[in-house]
C-alpha cells in the first residue's frame, strides 16, 4: 500500500492534479449517473463520460499552466453565476416586502412597502401623484 502510494506521488510529480474544476465535473459526473439511473439515456452516458476522461486528462496533464488558466476562467463563471442566483434572491426578497408602482406622468419606478391598502403616492422626480394599491 504504501508502495503503491509512493508510485502514485512519482507519477504526479510535474503533473497538474486536482483543483475547484475538476471537483466541478466529478460532481457533474456524480449527479449525472444518479439522475441517470433509471432514464439510462444515452446522451448523458456520453456526456458523464466525456467529463470523466476530462477531468482525468487535466489531473495528469504537464501542461499545468493550461490546466490553471482553465480553472481560473472556470471560477470566474461560478462567480457570475453565484451572483445571479444572489441577485436573484434578493429580488425575490424585494418583491415580497416591496411594490414597485410607475410613476403615469413621467415613467419613474417607486418602491413602497406592502401592506399599508390604497394610498396616495407622490413622485419624487415629477412632483405627480397617484394612487395606488400597496
Ligand atoms: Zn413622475
Amino acid at each position: 500500500m504504501r508502495d503503491w502510494r509512493d508510485r502514485f506521488r512519482r507519477f504526479m510529480v510535474g503533473r497538474y492534479g486536482t483543483d475547484e474544476l475538476n471537483r466541478f465535473l466529478l460532481t457533474a459526473v456524480l449527479v449525472m449517473i444518479l439522475g441517470n439511473v433509471f432514464a439510462r439515456n444515452r446522451l448523458v452516458f456520453w456526456l458523464e463520460a466525456i467529463c470523466l476522461i476530462l477531468c482525468y486528462f487535466r489531473m495528469f496533464s504537464r501542461n499545468t499552466g493550461r490546466r490553471f488558466q482553465e480553472n481560473q476562467v472556470y471560477l470566474r463563471w461560478r462567480f457570475y453565476v453565484g451572483e445571479w442566483f444572489r441577485n436573484l434572491k434578493f429580488r425575490i426578497q424585494e418583491g415580497r416586502r416591496y411594490k414597485i408602482f410607475k410613476c403615469p406622468g413621467c415613467g419613474q419606478k417607486i418602491r413602497i412597502p406592502r401592506g399599508h391598502g390604497k394610498i396616495q403616492i407622490r413622485c419624487r422626480k415629477c412632483g405627480r401623484e397617484f394612487f395606488g394599491r400597496s
